[in-house]
């Protein structure tokens, strides 16, 4: 059943700025999509209105208990076109999350077409410049004020937008370097790690802080029982080249199921690439880069899409792989994947929508 959606207009539209100095997460567009949720009438009221603060009562429960999910993907720009990377997969994993933390799930295909509409709205704010993107970022939080401890009866669904520009700036990738954590962890299994909850990230902050602080720009997780198994990094998943096959670790209910992890297993299949999900220990991995076996890894999520690693600090000791340059493997599926996403490809899977 298709929802109706209110637009309302705004009075004025803001100054569009130079995508290519904006910092990531720092400008929204002039509407976002809001939604909410009440035990009366389920999910209704859906509407487009111009980009405002929130009303939220002191008490709300996502403040106080977290209640609170969200998903990120990018909208990117090809002529007058809108081009949309797999944008079902966002909606159907927003409702994992949902259910992980007992909030009612969204009607994906009402979320998807609201997407749509607010995007065709904002069509002037999807930026077309090298690497540049929209950002879009759904949410849902409880907002019932209410102190106890149970799930609320009341919750907000929206959807922001936010122009950005090249993850490393314009078309270049460059290696980054990771510390990998043993001390802390970022999940458990039977915990919340595979859904994307917004306390997995606060969770995370501290060992992010650490890394920095250390000289490294990203933290590589291990898994949170023996802390002896790679897991996943900050915001991305990751993936080794090992004796010319692509290895990652086996999704096990505390890695986060990436949308770009799995395309990129499906591509590499496609190219004629074996790819392996395994449980990977940390020991053997010390071992395959040191013997030469492991020749590239990177990194795979929506900001960076494929991010390599020239150095990696493990249990106090760098690590440094393939000359700390750019991989072929790494460049090759970046390349696909990007060119699939822009529309300069064809897309053999059918995974982009164009508005
Ligand atoms: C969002 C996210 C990813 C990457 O998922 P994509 O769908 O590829 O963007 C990986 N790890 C964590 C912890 C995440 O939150």
């Amino acid at each position: 059943m298709s929802q109706t959606l209110q637009i309302e207009r705004a009075n004025e539209l803001k100054h569009k700025p130079d995508v290519s100095t904006v910092q990531f997460g720092t400008v929204f567009t002039d509407y976002m999509f809001t939604n909410r949720y009440t035990p009366e009438y389920g999910w209704s009221g859906a509407s487009i209105v111009p980009y405002q603060n929130l009303q939220l009562s002191p008490s709300a429960q996502a403040i106080h208990y977290g209640q609170s999910v969200f998903e990120g993907l990018k909208a990117y720009k090809q002529g007058d076109d809108i081009l949309l990377f797999r944008p079902d997969q966002n909606f159907k994993r927003m409702n994992e999350s949902l259910s992980r933390l007992s909030m009612p799930e969204i009607n994906e295909e009402n979320a998807l077409n609201a997407l749509y509409e607010l995007l065709k709205l904002e069509r002037d704010w999807v930026p077309d410049g090298e690497g540049q993107s929209l950002y879009i970022r759904p949410f849902v939080f409880a907002d019932e004020p209410f102190l106890g401890v149970r799930p609320s009866e009341t919750y907000q669904f929206n959807i922001i937008l936010s122009p950005v520009g090249g993850y490393y700036g314009a078309t270049q990738l460059n290696p980054t370097s990771i510390y990998v954590e043993d001390d802390f962890v970022r999940s458990v299994r039977g915990g919340v790690g595979f859904a994307k909850v917004s306390g997995n990230y606060a969770a995370s902050l501290l060992a992010q802080k650490k890394a920095n602080e250390l000289g490294y720009e990203q933290v590589l997780w291990l898994d949170g029982v023996e802390q002896k198994y790679v897991e996943e990094v900050g915001s991305m998943n990751i993936f080794f080249v090992r004796d010319g096959e692509l290895v990652t670790p086996q999704l096990n209910g505390s890695i986060l199921p990436g949308i770009t992890r799995k395309s990129i297993i499906e591509l590499a299949k496609y190219k004629g690439y074996t790819v392996k999900e395994e449980k990977i220990h940390i020991d053997d991995l010390v071992e395959d880069i040191h013997g030469g076996r492991v020749t590239e890894v990177f990194g795979a999520g929506t900001a960076a899409v494929i991010a390599p690693v020239g150095k990696l600090n493990i249990h106090g000791v760098d690590y440094i792989v393939n000359d700390n340059q750019v991989g072929e493997v790494s460049l090759d599926l970046f390349n696909d994947l990007t060119d699939i996403q822009y529309g300069r490809k064809e897309d053999p899977f059918g995974w982009v929508v164009r508005l």
